[in-house]
């Protein structure tokens, strides 16, 4: 038939951009359909003028992500890449500890964590980095698989850490960046995280990181308030319906990158045969279990909190507020901290959907449960809710991530952050690996 090959992604995140790009490198003609009003997904800051800079959630990059620095360089947007201080504060009944990621001499004189502990968290993560660190790789579900040995993160930390010791340093760190239970995720997350994450660095895009799902997206038609409701076949193309306003529409495409979270692509393509959607990847789909995340953001005066400091929950019990994130901003000619708080998993669970002034008002009494002098009367700013936070990594499922994401081929491929970790970069990864096997490169 030759002419162009007409292809539709399905989500603006950072999985779907990067496929959009890579696609629009190789000549296909890309739509990109989003059914929110910009492009970024989950890793979308919000604006408020009030405040200055006025950056909304802060999503991190590290500076051990390579598909993401690739982008900073190929699109110049070093300037606006702000470096922030890796300042972990692990917190037990009140009494912050520092536990610093930088450092393992900082590591041995942290305080919440028997002596012994400390010494194996460095010895542990020493060897982790000498032994594994060119073969494991967070991000990337294809060197985490042969790491993924059906044990979960806690039969891995509790090899060489006491009870407190993986309460209070290992559990710390992963709950506290992604709030799920570390007995529901693979061992090979927890490895990776201490062969590779030793003296990284942090940083934020100035205006939010979904500069680089739209520099990225150049090229596509994109489709904002664009809602996708159903994809079927068409004799060997797929016709997509969606929903734009008030009005529904369709279109047939050579190929479809669906690069929403995983129960919302499972269900879109549901009707599609077999052929093209084998059961092996419809149950991959299906299974995938998220940790929702509500990120709850006051403005206060500095009282007595400690400036740019990421506080994390000790323990074992899920908490009544996970962590806090606190940065300086200008409101006005004053300065001010912006706050985040993101409540435990039961609370987080519990809010969702609610209306913003029950969401506030339940989670401002909580704040003292991290901070017991947290000032008072805090300013109610910004929430964001996210029902599909974090896909849960559980046992065995970076390798089964592995069998699907090698089996995808042409018309119909999947992309997103839960074929690995939940990173942006993991993400980015997808949607390139999504590209290559419509391509067949
Ligand atoms: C609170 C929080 C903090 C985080 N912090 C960090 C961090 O600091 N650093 C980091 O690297 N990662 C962080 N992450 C993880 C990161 O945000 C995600 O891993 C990544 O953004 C996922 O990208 P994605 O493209 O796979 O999915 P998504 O971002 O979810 O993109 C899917 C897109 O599909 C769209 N969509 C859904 N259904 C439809 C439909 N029917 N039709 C059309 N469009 C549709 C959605 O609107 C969305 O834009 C954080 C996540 C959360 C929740």
């Amino acid at each position: 038939m030759g002419g162009v090959t007409r292809t539709a992604v399905i989500g603006g995140g950072m999985a779907g951009c990067a496929a959009a790009k890579e696609l629009v490198g190789e000549g296909h003609d890309v739509v990109v359909f989003e059914s929110g009003e910009g492009l970024g997904g989950r890793a979308r800051s919000w604006h408020r003028s009030e405040i200055e800079p006025s950056v909304g959630i802060n999503l991190m990059c590290a500076s051990i992500y390579t598909q993401m620095w690739q982008r900073v360089r190929e699109y110049g947007l070093e300037d606006q890449l702000v470096e922030i201080s890796s300042n972990l504060l692990v917190v037990d009944n009140g009494v912050p500890a520092s536990l610093p990621s930088d450092s393992p001499k900082a590591v041995l004189g942290y305080r919440h964590a028997p002596r012994r502990d400390r010494f194996a968290f460095v010895v542990n993560s020493l060897k982790e980095f000498f032994l594994n660190s060119k073969k494991i790789d967070l991000f990337d579900a294809e060197k985490l698989a042969r790491f993924d040995d059906g044990k979960s993160a806690v039969d891995y930390g509790r090899k060489f850490l006491s009870e407190r010791g993986f309460d209070y340093m290992l559990r710390a760190q992963i709950e506290g960046f992604w709030n799920f239970r570390c007995e529901d995720i693979s061992a090979a997350h927890a490895k990776a995280l201490l062969a590779t994450m030793g003296g990284v660095r942090f940083y934020v895009f100035a205006n939010g990181m979904q500069v680089l799902a739209e520099r990225d997206a150049e090229g596509s038609d994109i489709r904002l308030g664009h809602e996708v409701t159903g994809v079927q076949r068409s004799g060997d193309r797929v016709e997509l319906t969606w929903r734009a306003g008030g009005d529904v529409e369709s279109d047939v495409f050579d190929n479809v990158v669906l690069a929403t979270p995983a129960p919302i692509a499972a269900k879109l393509t549901a009707a599609l045969p077999d052929l093209w959607v084998d059961a092996d990847t419809r149950r991959f789909l299906e299974s995938q279990e998220y940790e929702p995340a509500l990120s709850v953001s006051y403005l206060v005066d500095r009282g007595n909190l400690p400036s740019t400091t990421h506080l994390m929950a000790g323990g074992s019990a899920d908490p009544k507020i996970r962590n806090m994130i606190i940065y300086p901003r200008m409101a006005g000619d004053e300065e001010k901290f912006l706050v985040f708080a993101y409540p435990g998993r039961a609370i987080t669970r519990s809010l969702l959907g609610k209306p913003a002034e029950q969401q506030f008002a339940t989670v401002t009494p909580l704040l003292k449960t991290m901070v017991p002098d947290f000032p008072a009367d805090p300013e109610p700013f910004q929430i964001a809710e996210r029902p599909h936070g974090f896909p849960i990594p559980a046992p065995g499922r970076y390798r089964w991530s592995v069998r699907v994401s090698q089996r995808q081929r042409p018309p119909v491929v999947y992309a997103g952050d839960y074929f690995s970790a939940p990173t942006t970069e993991a993400a980015m990864l997808a949607g390139h690996r999504a590209a290559a096997s419509l391509s067949g490169s």
